[in-house]
């Protein structure tokens, strides 16, 4: 397995230039899942991450999850900036609160009448899509969702409001690939029942379209992005299947194809899921598993000890398992922010890349992966295209729309 391959933490004075060329004559003759290229940190920052294909460069985030960043929002990654905790707006409440993200939220996008008159703050960022934000709203023994558009500044309304207040960690939830639903999971409100209930929401009416209530609380989903709103894969979805990993097609609830493992499970392991996503193209879907329990009992410690990441790697249409890379990574997988151990990916769709840590140095490295790509000659145009285009770049391209969508991984399907 590639992740174990690096030694030390020195990979000579490449410079960015000469990782284009190495990588792009690599990735022609490489094999699926090869390791293409890696480096430390710092030249990943330096331009090693930018010429090969990747626009995102910050792979650390100090910040705690829950409180400064949510699994689906980094502030880090955002670039928020921590705004003055003693401005004016926020005198009527008790500053210690407050978090980066909240305050954000709440200072630029939260009608006055929500947050002073009738008492909701931000909880955390639930999901978010393109311009599209949505935010767990909490006042006491009351949860609403919140929706904003932050491309126009412009807070949209409100939906799913809830007779019970949610702690952070049990809400999932995600906006559809054409932008215009909501699923959230929530715990199942009767009494004595460990059930979780999946609700999809019409974001223009706030109304509920479609709910189902599933057998396991640990189930996590994502939606394929090739369909609009039509698929998504979700793990125990299925009663008496715990493990697996289902894709189920929305609103009829249907299951069309089930994997009944999801992951090793050996018990040394104490693996916990963390994350489910597809990649761009929609082909792959990923699972990512990190170590149980927590490793910063105090500040100083939390180098001390890795936690060991596992991407378990399944066919989009299938749900067959194919692939597994596995990694030690210096952090915390229960209070630190999901940025440090998650996999990024390249502008084109068809690379990853991993933050890894060895037991020899503290030395932060990159690697960089090939991923399996369809074969066809328009999905091969699309990487080619996107390896020698900026993304700002592709809606000037002179080619028809639907061209121009599909470039961008706009859904293809209803
Ligand atoms: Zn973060
Ligand atoms: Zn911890």
């Amino acid at each position: 397995m590639g992740a174990q391959e690096s030694k030390g933490g020195s990979y000579g004075l490449m410079g960015p230039s000469s990782v284009v060329a190495n990588m792009n004559r690599q990735a022609q003759l490489a094999r699926q899942w090869a390791l293409l290229h890696q480096c430390s940190l710092e030249q990943w920052k330096h331009g090693h991450g930018e010429a090969a294909g990747f626009k995102e460069t910050t792979m650390t985030c100090s910040n705690l999850v829950f409180k400064d960043c949510s699994p689906t929002f980094c502030t880090s990654r955002q670039g928020l900036i921590n705004i003055n905790k003693h401005s004016k707006g926020f005198s009527f409440r008790r500053k210690n609160k407050f978090t980066k993200m909240a305050e954000h939220f709440e200072y630029n996008h939260i009608p006055a009448q929500l947050s002073s008159i009738q008492n909701f703050h931000v909880k955390s960022v639930l999901c978010y899509r393109e311009n599209t934000v949505v935010l767990h709203l909490v006042r006491n023994m009351n949860t609403m969702f919140g929706i904003i558009d932050i491309s126009s500044n412009k807070f949209l309304g409100i939906f799913g409001k809830q007779m019970v207040e949610f702690f952070n960690s049990v809400l999932r939830g995600e906006i559809t690939p054409d932008g215009l639903y909501c699923m959230i999971k929530i715990p199942g409100l009767k009494t004595g029942n460990n059930s979780f209930q999946f609700q999809l929401y019409d974001l223009k009416t706030r109304n509920i379209v479609a709910q189902i209530t599933t057998p396991y609380d640990t189930s996590l989903f994502a939606f394929d992005p090739r369909f609009c709103s039509s698929r998504f894969a979700a793990t125990s979805f299925v009663q008496g299947e715990d493990n697996s990993l289902s894709l189920v097609r929305t609103r009829s609830w249907e299951v069309f194809a089930t994997n009944p493992r999801v992951d090793d499970m050996r018990p040394s392991n104490h693996p916990v899921l963390k994350d489910l996503f597809f990649s761009k193209d929609g082909y792959l879907i990923f699972a990512i598993m990190v170590t149980d329990g927590c490793n910063c009992k105090d500040r100083k410690s939390r180098r001390l000890q890795s936690v060991d990441v596992s991407v378990y790697i399944f066919n989009g249409d299938t749900s067959q398992t194919l692939h597994c890379i596995q990694y030690h990574r210096y952090t915390c997988g229960q209070h630190l922010c999901p940025v440090n151990y998650l996999p990024v990916f390249s502008q084109c769709g068809s690379r990853m890349a991993i933050l890894l840590n060895d037991s020899e140095t503290a030395t932060d490295h990159i690697q960089v992966y090939k991923l399996p790509t369809p074969l066809g000659l328009q999905n091969r145009c699309r990487i080619r295209i996107l390896q020698q285009n900026l993304s700002e770049d592709i809606e000037k391209l002179p080619l028809p729309g639907r061209l121009i969508q599909y470039l961008q991984f706009k859904p293809e399907y209803p």
